[in-house]
């Protein structure tokens, strides 16, 4: 799927483990990333120093689910074991697609 705008629930709900710029310990569970922007665009999108992570996690309806609201619960629901692993499936190497657009 494509990237949902007006979203960014995915810089919301998850934690992040490595630095972000400004936030050198990466961010807990359900934290909004300083660099997501009022209209939920990614400020450090071409930032040599944006996660990895970031740049590797595609949308997917799994997590995505249909709105912004339910992506947050999936999301979050991620967090809780069982189900991290099926987020790891969403991690691509680069070059399949192109990020998606935040
Ligand atoms: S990848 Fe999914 S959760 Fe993240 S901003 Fe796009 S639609 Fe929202
Ligand atoms: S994509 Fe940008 S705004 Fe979202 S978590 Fe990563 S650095 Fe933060």
């Amino acid at each position: 799927m494509k990237c949902r705008p007006n979203c960014g629930a995915c810089c919301i709900a998850p934690s992040i483990s490595s630095a972000i710029p400004g936030m050198p310990d990466g961010k807990p569970a359900g934290v909004r990333c300083i660099h997501l922007t009022d209209d939920y665009k990614c400020a450090i999108y071409d930032h040599p120093d944006r996660p990895r992570v970031c740049d590797l996690f595609k949308a997917d309806p799994a997590v995505c689910g249909v709105d912004r609201d339910e992506a947050i619960i999936l999301l979050g629901m991620l967090e809780d074991g069982d189900l991290k692993n099926e987020l790891s499936t969403l991690y691509q190497p680069p070059n399949n697609e192109p990020p998606q657009q935040r």
